[in-house]
């Protein structure tokens, strides 16, 4: 299965509203699995199919636990709904590398889908999780998370997201460098 290179702010595969799948076929299955390489790649703990230029409805998580477990699976076609709570936390985006910024999300959300095989998906996500499934959710329908912050905070990075879209990527940016920016953490 190959690495896919990630699209980078300014791609404008970022900002379509990415199609329903209809078919869990091979084709699928190969994307979610790519997903998942190159989400591992980047040492990221999430990743959408548009990121890596595929405008379907499907995004992977890969969440550590306390203890060391992992929440890792597919969802296709997501539905967000019964948004309850908040949390502020710092979030990063492998698709905007070297960037941090504190995002304000649900602190739980039910969370509906299916996963590649189309079983279906139906739980309530909280904390981390919760956060990464609302980053990638809004990454299908061409949202990014520069998108919630505040126009000061938005301000602040016109400047590094101009770079990013100009194809200026931090220094020591690669697959499997620990981002040195991408990185670790991000979703
Ligand atoms: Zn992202």
């Amino acid at each position: 299965m190959p690495l896919r290179p990630i699209r980078i702010y300014g791609d404008p595969v970022l900002r379509l509203k990415a199609r329903e799948i209809r078919e869990f076929d091979d084709s699928l299955h190969a994307l979610v699995a790519d997903l998942f390489e190159t989400m591992h790649a980047y040492q990221g703990v999430g990743l959408a199919a548009n990121q890596v230029g595929v405008a379907q409805r499907v995004f992977v998580v890969d969440v550590p636990l306390e203890g060391g477990a992992h929440e890792r699976f597919a969802v296709v076609n997501p539905v967000l709904s019964e948004r309850k709570g908040k949390q502020i936390g710092e979030e990063g985006c492998l698709s905007m590398p070297g960037i941090t910024e504190d995002v304000q999300r649900a602190l739980s959300v039910r969370l509906r889908g299916f996963d590649e095989q189309g079983q279906a998906i139906d739980r309530v996500v909280e904390g981390f999780l919760a956060r990464a499934v609302q980053h990638e959710s809004d990454h299908l329908d061409g949202v990014l998370f520069s998108d919630r912050l505040s126009p000061l905070k938005k301000q602040f990075l016109r400047r590094e997201l101009d770079a990013l879209a100009r194809g200026e990527l931090p220094d020591g940016y690669h697959p499997g460098s620990g981002g040195g920016a991408a990185g670790e953490g991000a979703i």
